[in-house]
């Protein structure tokens, strides 16, 4: 159809993205629309909301994977198609939610889901640890200083307790993003895994003038550490000014011919004290607290250590409801890094030049033994 001025709305289309997700709600969930008043954890990955209408839909939370193989889809849509009518929800952080409208149907999906070995591991809600959210990692991405789905697993195995009880002072979110890209935005989080590089980008002259734009690479550095050069033979390269480079991989992303992985330079950094949830204190973005340790595939032993000891300094020491970095400032920070085993070096004092209103202004230092 021509367009029509006098009638511009006429079969304009105007959701060509994914359908729109009212067609997917389960009955119960759109009839009680906007009508949910509040729901109760009946124990750890069990809930009921309870509606205003006097409905109750009870929820089986089960631990998800990031990355899930086509028969293990298979397999939850099978239960769903014959517990739920045919619905499920994922949960931002990967768990899968099976949703009953029926109280009886509760028990023999519980009893169904406890035969299936460790596939579906109920669990995951309240003061515990839910699922690690993380990155793409080596399996997928191409600028990732660590692999992501290798330590959440690795992490996750250690902290399993923790996934199917509720015995923490609160919420603990655990997150990784495998380069400083960030783009699992783990910086608000109690503890974060990040991917860090610590070496510039190598030049790889035999192809980098047959792959890349040089002005593209040039202009995708945020600290104009690139310039083009020429070398003897005539073909165009670049020289990086290794004083202003960050490690941030943003050249790479233009340009292939200058990668930075490195098995000593690349790593991970551990950030902790992030929320966003706005009870007792307000959101915070977290602080590096380990400034590197390094990628030893296939289980990262020091990585697991370093979580663990921050998680169980926390759970023997925080008061209920006490948010990681609630708990961190206190009893100080001076006290959090004695309390977590964890040394104190000058990497992790905040130097970034735009951070003015997070340094601590103030004299007050809370001394430790
Ligand atoms: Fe890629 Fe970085 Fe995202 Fe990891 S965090 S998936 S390396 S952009
Ligand atoms: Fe610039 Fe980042 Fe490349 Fe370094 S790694 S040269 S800072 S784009």
């Amino acid at each position: 159809m021509p367009y029509d001025p006098e009638n511009p709305m006429k079969d304009r289309i105007t959701d060509i993205g994914p359908a729109h997700y009212e067609q997917f709600f389960p009955e119960i969930v759109k009839k009680n629309y906007g009508k949910w008043d509040y729901h109760e954890i009946l124990e750890p990955g069990i809930m009921v909301h309870h509606s205003e209408t006097g409905d109750e839909l009870y929820t089986v939370r089960v631990g998800g994977t990031r990355i899930m193989s086509v028969e293990h889809i298979r397999e939850v849509c099978d239960i769903a198609d014959k517990y739920c009518n045919g619905h499920l929800r994922f949960t931002t952080r990967n768990n899968i939610e099976f949703l009953l409208d029926d109280k009886s149907k509760l028990q023999p999906l519980i009893d169904d889901l406890k035969t299936r070995g460790n596939r579906f591991p109920i669990g995951g809600t309240g003061a515990g640890v839910t699922n690690i959210v993380h990155t793409q990692g080596w399996i997928h991405c191409h600028t990732p200083a660590t692999d992501a789905s290798g330590v959440v697993k690795s992490i996750l195995d250690e902290l399993f307790d923790h996934f199917q009880g509720m015995k923490l002072p609160a919420h603990v979110r655990i997150s990784l993003a495998c380069c400083l890209n960030m783009c699992g935005a783990v910086h608000a989080s109690d503890i974060a895994i990040v991917g860090i590089h610590r070496k510039p980008p190598m030049i790889d002259d035999e192809y980098l003038e047959k792959l890349c734009e040089i002005p593209l690479a040039l202009a995708a550095c945020p600290t104009a550490a690139i310039k083009q050069v020429k070398r003897e033979d005539g073909s165009r390269s670049v020289e990086i000014n290794i004083e202003r480079c960050m490690f941030c991989g943003n050249c790479f992303t233009m340009c292939p011919a200058m990668p930075l992985a490195d098995p000593e330079g690349s790593g991970i950094a551990i950030v902790v004290g992030g929320k966003i949830s706005n009870r007792i204190t307000k959101p915070q973005f977290s602080k590096v607290v380990i400034p590197f340790l390094p990628n030893e595939p296939p289980r990262w032993p020091s990585t697991v250590k370093a979580v663990k000891d921050i998680l169980e300094a926390y759970a023997k020491d925080a008061r209920k409801y006490e948010r990681l970095g609630d708990w961190a400032q206190r009893i100080g920070w001076e006290r959090f890094y004695e309390k977590c085993g964890i040394p104190f070096t000058e990497h992790v004092i905040d130097d970034y030049r735009f951070a003015y209103l997070s340094w601590r202004q103030t004299t007050q230092f809370k001394w430790t033994d």
